[in-house]
C-alpha cells in the first residue's frame, strides 16, 4: 500500500527524538536499521542490475511510467489517522512497470519518487532514509510471489498480459500491501510503544478499500502501454478521482475528530482512543487526565477573544511538547483539555507528567510585548485502580480536577477516600457527566402571569436532576458544580434544546408563550450558547421571540470581551434578555440601555418581605420605575399569596411568577396549565378542557 513513514506528532520532547534514538541499541533502531540496511542493499542491487544489463526496451515509455511514479508521489494527503497517509496514485504506475519491465526498474522508480517527495516535504534524514528502503522490500516481496506464481515479465509485445496474468497480480498486491503495512507498523510500534495489532488494524477497512482501488488501476496502465504510452493517459482521471475521494474522506474524517482551533483531537476521538487504550492494556495502566486553565478567563477577558485563541494555540503545542508522541492531547472545548497516557507504570508516574505539563503551561508566554502567565489544574484517573470503563474513568477524573482546583493542588490524582469523604455534592459531580448524557435531567415549567390580567405572558424552565437513587435534586445543588468542572456548556445545550422543543410543541397549538431559559456565566464565554440557540430554533422552526434568556446581573458586571460578543450575537439573532434575581447586584442604567434586555426580575427576597418591609416595599417600587422608565417589563418573583400579588399590582408591577400563580411543573401538566389559562384566546386551535389535569 502506498504507506510511507509518517509524520508522527507535532511536537517532540527533546528524550523521544526518533533522530537520538537510532543512534543507541533498542527496538526502534534495530527494526530501523534492518529495514534501511536490507531496503538500500535491494535498491543498489537493482541499479547494478539496471547498469549491466544492456539497454532497456521501450525507454520512452519507462520514463514517462517513472514521471508518472513521481508526481503520483508527491501528491500530499491529509490525514486523520494517527499513523500513515492515505493512498497515493503512483503505486500503479510502479506496479505497472514491474509487469511489463521487472522489478528492478521499479523498486527503483518507486525510490527515486519517495527521495523526492519527502526532499520536497522537507521531511527528516531518517524518514527519507526510511521510505525507500522499505518500499523497496515491499515491491521486491511483491514480486517474489509473482515469480513464484509463474509470471514473466514482457515489455513489449502488445496483449502480453493476459487474464492468466491477474492471479499473480492480485497475489502481488495482497503481499505488497501486508509486507508494507507490515514494515510500517513494526518502526511504529517500536518507536511509540503502541500494540504492533492496533498500528497494522488501524482503520483497515478504509486502507484496504482505497490502497486496492489504486491497485486494481495497474494492469490496465500496463496493458495502456503496452499499447502505445498515450493510452496511459486514459487512467488518469480515473486514478485522480481515486486519490480526490480518498483524500476528501480523510479531511472530512479529520474535521469530525478534530478540534478546529488547535488541530488536537476533539472528545470524539479522545473517547476512541481512551477506549481503545483500555482495551489493549496489558500489565500497567492507563492515566486519564482532565486538565482546566485556571486564569485563561481573566486573559480571555482583558485581551479579547483573539488573543484568547493564539494562547490557546500555544497552550495546546505546548502540553503536545510535554508528553509522549504515543499519548493522546485533545482539547474538549474552552480551556479544558485532556490527556491519555496509554501505558503509564502507576500513579507516581502519571502525576509526574501531569506535573511536567503543568509546568510547561505555567512558563510565561511572551505575547506582543506582554508576558502572560497562566496555570492548570490536572485531574488524574488511571485504569484499572479508579475504574475500568471510559465512563468511570471519566467520572473519577472530574471529580480529582475538582479536588485539584478547590484544594488548589495543582494535581490531584482520583482518592476514593476523598470523594466519599467529601461531600455528597462531590459524589454528585461525578455523576453529573452520566446524567447529562443518559437523560436523567428534566425541566420544570413555572408560568409567568401579568397581574393586571392574570394570563400567562411567559413561562421559566427550570431543570431538575431526578437521580436514580436520591429522588428529585434542586438546580441549586448541581448547577454551581457544572459550572465550576466545565460540563456547563452540556447542561446549558440540554436545556435549550428541550425548552425549544417544548416550546415548539406549544406553539404548534396555539399557546404561544416565550419559554425562559437560566443560563450561567460560564456560558456567554464562548460561541456555543449562541450555536445551540441558533440551531435549536432553526430545528424548531420557531421565532426568537420564541425564546428568553435569563442571566444574573453578577454576569454582567463581569462585562468582559467575550460576554460582550456572545451578547451581541445573540442581539443579531433576535433574542432578548431578562435580568434574574435583579436588586442583588449593581448594574447601571447604562448596562440596560445597551443591551437587550426585556425585562427585569426582581429578586424573591424583595418581594417576600414585601407586606413587612417598608424598606423592602421601597425597593421593589424603585426597580419598578427604574425598569418602565427604561421601557423594560418588571417581573416578581416568589409572589407567594394574595397579600403580595395586591401590593405589587398596586406598584405597578407588569408580571409575577410565584407558588401563588404555579409551581414549577413537568412538561405535561404545563400544558395543562397553559391550556387552562389561555393567554389570548384566539390562538387557540385545541379544544381546551377535557382530559386535561394537574394543579396551579
Ligand atoms: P431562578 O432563575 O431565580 O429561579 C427561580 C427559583 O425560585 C426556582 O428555584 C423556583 O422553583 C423558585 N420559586 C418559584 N416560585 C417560588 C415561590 O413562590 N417561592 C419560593 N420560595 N421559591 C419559588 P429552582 O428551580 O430551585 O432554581 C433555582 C435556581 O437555579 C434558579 O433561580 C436558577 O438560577 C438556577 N437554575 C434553574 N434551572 C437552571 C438551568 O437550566 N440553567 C441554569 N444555568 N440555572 C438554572
Ligand atoms: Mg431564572
Ligand atoms: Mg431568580
Amino acid at each position: 500500500m502506498a504507506e510511507a513513514m509518517p509524520d508522527v506528532g507535532a511536537g517532540e520532547v527533546p528524550g523521544h527524538r526518533p533522530a537520538s534514538r537510532l543512534t543507541s541499541v533498542n527496538g526502534f533502531s534495530v527494526t530501523f536499521w534492518v529495514t534501511v540496511v536490507v531496503g538500500t542493499g535491494v535498491l543498489v542491487a537493482a541499479a547494478r542490475e539496471m547498469t549491466t544489463s544492456g539497454p532497456v526496451a521501450r525507454p520512452a515509455a519507462l520514463a514517462v511510467l517513472t514521471a508518472l511514479v513521481v508526481f503520483g508521489e508527491l501528491r500530499p494527503v491529509v490525514t486523520s489517522r494517527s499513523y500513515g497517509e492515505g493512498v497515493t496514485p503512483s503505486i500503479a504506475f510502479t506496479f505497472a512497470i514491474m509487469y511489463l519491465w521487472g522489478p528492478w526498474p521499479a523498486l527503483l522508480a518507486q525510490g527515486l519518487a519517495s527521495v523526492v517527495a519527502d526532499v520536497a516535504a522537507r521531511k527528516e534524514w531518517w524518514r527519507t532514509l526510511f521510505n525507500p528502503a522499505q518500499y523497496a522490500i515491499s515491491f521486491l516481496a511483491a514480486w517474489g510471489v509473482m515469480v513464484a506464481a509463474g509470471y514473466q515479465a514482457v515489455p513489449t509485445a502488445v496483449g502480453s498480459i493476459s487474464a492468466g496474468d491477474l492471479l499473480p497480480m492480485a497475489l502481488a498486491w495482497v503481499v505488497y500491501f501486508l509486507v508494507n503495512n507490515a514494515v510500517v507498523s513494526a518502526v511504529l510500534a517500536t518507536y511509540s510503544g503502541e500494540s504492533l495489532r492496533a498500528l497494522f488494524f488501524e482503520d483497515f477497512g478504509y486502507v484496504v478499500v482505497s490502497n486496492f482501488s489504486v491497485f486494481v488501476v495497474s494492469p490496465l496502465v500496463a496493458v495502456g502501454v503496452g499499447m502505445s504510452v498515450w493510452w496511459v493517459a486514459l487512467v488518469l482521471p480515473p486514478l485522480f478521482a481515486v486519490y480526490r475521494t480518498s483524500a476528501m474522506s480523510l479531511e472530512k474524517e479529520h474535521q469530525a475528530n478534530h478540534d478546529a482551533l488547535t488541530g488536537l483531537p476533539n472528545r470524539v476521538l479522545l473517547l476512541d482512543r481512551l477506549g481503545r487504550a483500555l482495551a489493549d492494556r496489558r500489565e500497567g495502566r492507563v492515566a486519564l487526565f482532565l486538565l482546566d486553565l485556571d486564569r485563561f478567563k481573566e486573559v480571555n477577558d482583558t485581551l479579547g477573544h483573539l488573543m484568547g485563541d493564539r494562547l490557546l494555540i500555544h497552550v495546546a503545542e505546548r502540553i503536545r511538547a510535554a508528553v509522549r508522541p504515543s499519548d493522546v492531547v485533545a482539547r474538549l472545548g474552552g480551556d479544558e483539555f485532556a490527556v491519555v497516557l496509554p501505558a503509564v507504570p502507576d500513579a507516581e508516574a502519571a502525576a509526574e507528567v501531569a506535573e511536567r505539563i503543568r509546568v510547561a503551561v505555567a512558563e510565561p508566554f511572551a505575547f506582543e510585548g506582554l508576558l502572560l502567565e497562566l496555570e492548570a489544574s490536572v485531574g488524574i484517573a488511571l485504569c484499572p485502580d479508579h475504574g475500568t470503563d471510559v465512563q468511570q474513568l471519566q467520572r473519577s477524573a472530574d471529580v480529582a480536577m475538582y479536588l485539584a482546583k478547590e484544594e488548589r493542588s495543582g494535581v490531584e490524582v482520583y482518592s476514593a477516600a476523598k470523594d466519599r469523604h467529601s461531600t455528597t455534592r462531590l459524589g454528585l459531580l461525578g455523576e453529573l457527566r452520566q446524567a447529562i448524557e443518559g437523560g436523567q435531567l428534566e425541566l420544570h415549567y413555572q408560568p409567568k402571569v401579568g397581574l393586571g390580567s392574570g394570563a400567562p405572558v411567559g413561562v421559566e424552565a427550570l431543570v431538575r436532576w431526578r437521580h436514580p437513587h436520591r429522588g428529585l435534586i434542586l438546580p441549586d445543588e448541581f448547577v454551581p458544580l457544572a459550572e465550576h468542572s466545565g460540563l456547563m456548556n452540556r447542561l446549558t445545550e440540554f436545556v435549550v434544546d428541550t425548552a425549544l422543543a417544548q416550546a415548539a410543541q406549544w406553539w404548534e397549538i396555539g399557546l404561544q408563550v416565550p419559554v425562559a431559559v437560566n443560563v450561567s456565566a460560564r456560558d456567554l464565554h464562548g460561541p456555543s450558547l449562541t450555536t445551540t440557540v441558533a440551531r435549536g430554533l432553526e430545528r424548531h422552526g420557531l421565532p426568537a421571540s420564541a425564546l428568553l434568556l435569563e442571566l444574573t446581573e453578577r454576569v454582567l458586571m463581569a462585562e468582559s470581551a467575550r460576554v460582550g460578543d456572545t451578547l451581541a450575537a445573540l442581539e443579531r439573532l433576535g433574542v432578548r434578555l431578562s435580568l434574574d434575581d435583579f436588586g442583588t447586584g449593581y448594574s447601571s442604567m447604562v448596562m440596560l440601555r445597551r443591551l437587550p434586555v426585556r425585562e427585569i426580575k426582581i429578586e424573591r427576597l424583595f418581594v417576600q418581605r414585601l407586606a413587612q418591609s417598608g424598606e423592602d416595599a421601597t425597593i421593589v417600587r424603585s426597580i419598578v420605575d427604574l425598569a418602565h422608565a427604561l421601557g423594560i417589563q418588571a417581573v416578581a418573583e416568589g409572589v407567594e399569596n394574595e397579600i403580595t400579588w395586591d401590593l405589587l399590582d398596586d406598584l405597578g408591577c407588569d408580571s409575577a411568577q410565584g407558588w401563588y400563580v404555579g409551581r414549577p411543573m413537568p412538561a405535561d401538566r404545563a400544558t395543562a396549565w397553559l391550556l387552562r389559562h389561555p393567554s389570548q384566546a384566539r390562538n387557540l386551535r385545541v379544544l381546551r378542557g377535557g382530559s386535561v389535569g394537574g394543579s396551579a
